[in-house]
């Protein structure tokens, strides 16, 4: 008989769950070791065409080892699986597309794809799941859905008219479509890190700017800082932090070298765009045929604009993965869970709630 995995979907079922990333799996793990029959009790739909959530999009040439640590979904080690192992001269996106294909098949998750969630709307006591291969309806719903689909790019005037090539860290695809240009790259994280040492040597020119000024640490705490601040943030429904305001950069000896060598020296923000470069504060200008926007993502919450969950603040409450206006509403891999080990957790505690949930009403 098809089922989810073939792409025929159930008309109901307790729990839906949007995504198939780090978080959506590791609910779903959790959710089959404590009893519910993946694809029968719960559902997992996701839009895109490959195993590997949002790793399968990445550029090719970033590898395991550049990432800031790929931990391993919860139960991997039973199928003989490690991302500390894996063979990091191969591209991320392939070694993650390939470990959660063994990991959905050896726990038979049964995730259905491409599945769109288009839209999810209270009914009943609990929710309709509107698909693009129909509608789902669900007691609970879990949300994974990440941020990939949702870069951030600040505004500034005079970006619409700029000549050159502008993309963001998802359009990203090598140095080489770089080759020879002079390259603006704005934001302060590990992607706009990693893309300068790449283009170097590659475009004529780099330059990097950042809103604030780079720290390059290895303060233990600054994770476990970062993480508070997001839950603060999560819990009050204001707009999350950026991670990496408070990690800092990883001192590495590549990177402390690049910074040494001129390559990772930031600039302040240029205070406008024109159509060939940018104007600095100090009235300078700077030619430039590529802006590279490594300017972090926000949550990619589009599907549940009926359930009208942003504060005034502009924010979503969400206290350990639940959403505060909709109880039955989870937001794992959300905020403070936006990391892989994040979303590892999320797995645990939102599974325990949505089991909670389901038998308080049976
Ligand atoms: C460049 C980059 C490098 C990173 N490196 C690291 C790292 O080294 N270590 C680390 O811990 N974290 C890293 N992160 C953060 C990383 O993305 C998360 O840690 C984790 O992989 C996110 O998992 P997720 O399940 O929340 O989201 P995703 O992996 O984005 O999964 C979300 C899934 O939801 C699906 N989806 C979205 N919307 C819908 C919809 N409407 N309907 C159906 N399906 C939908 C998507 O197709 C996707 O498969 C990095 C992030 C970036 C951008």
């Amino acid at each position: 008989m098809a089922g989810v995995g073939d792409g025929v979907l159930p008309g109901s079922a307790d729990v839906v769950i949007v995504g198939a990333g780090q978080a959506g799996l590791s609910v779903a793990w959790h959710l089959r070791r404590l009893g519910l029959e993946p694809g029968a009790d719960f559902v997992v739909l996701d839009r895109g065409p490959d195993t590997g959530g949002a790793w399968q999009f990445r550029w090719e040439s970033l590898r395991l080892d550049d990432a800031h640590r790929v931990n391993d979904l919860p139960g991997m080690g039973e199928l003989g699986l490690s991302f500390d192992t894996a063979d990091a001269s191969r591209p991320a996106r392939d070694v993650v597309r390939d470990y959660y294909a063994r990991y959905e098949q050896g726990f038979g998750l049964n995730v259905a794809r491409p599945v769109g969630v288009t839209g999810v709307r209270e009914e009943g006591e609990g929710f309709l799941v509107e698909t693009d291969k129909g509608d789902v309806a669900a007691r609970v719903v879990v949300n994974a859905s990440g941020t990939w689909a949702r870069p951030f790019r600040p505004y500034f005037a005079g970006a619409a008219d700029f000549r050159g090539v502008q993309v963001s860290t998802p359009g990203y695809r090598s140095a080489e479509d770089f080759a020879g240009m002079r390259v603006l790259v704005v934001g302060g994280g590990t992607s706009a890190v990693g893309f300068l040492r790449e283009l170097e040597g590659v475009a004529a020119s780099t330059v990097w700017t950042t809103r604030r000024p780079v720290e390059f640490t290895d303060d233990p705490e600054g994770g476990v800082r970062a993480v508070r601040q997001a839950d603060e943030a999560a819990r009050a429904g204001r707009p999350l932090p950026s991670i990496i305001h408070g990690t800092g950069l990883p001192a590495t000896p590549e990177n402390l070298a690049a910074r040494d060598r001129g390559l990772l020296v930031a600039r302040p923000l240029f205070s406008a765009i024109e159509p060939d470069g940018v104007r600095w504060a100090d009235g300078s200008f700077e030619p430039v045929d590529a802006i590279i926007w490594a300017t972090g993502f926000r949550a990619e919450l589009t599907h549940l604009a009926p359930l009208r969950l942003r504060e005034p603040g502009g924010g979503v409450r969400v206290e350990d993965g639940r959403s505060v206006r909709e109880p039955r509403l989870f937001l794992a891999g959300f905020g403070p869970q936006a990391s892989t080990i994040g979303a590892n957790r999320a797995g645990r505690t939102v599974a325990r709630q949505v089991l909670a949930e389901l038998r308080s009403d049976s």
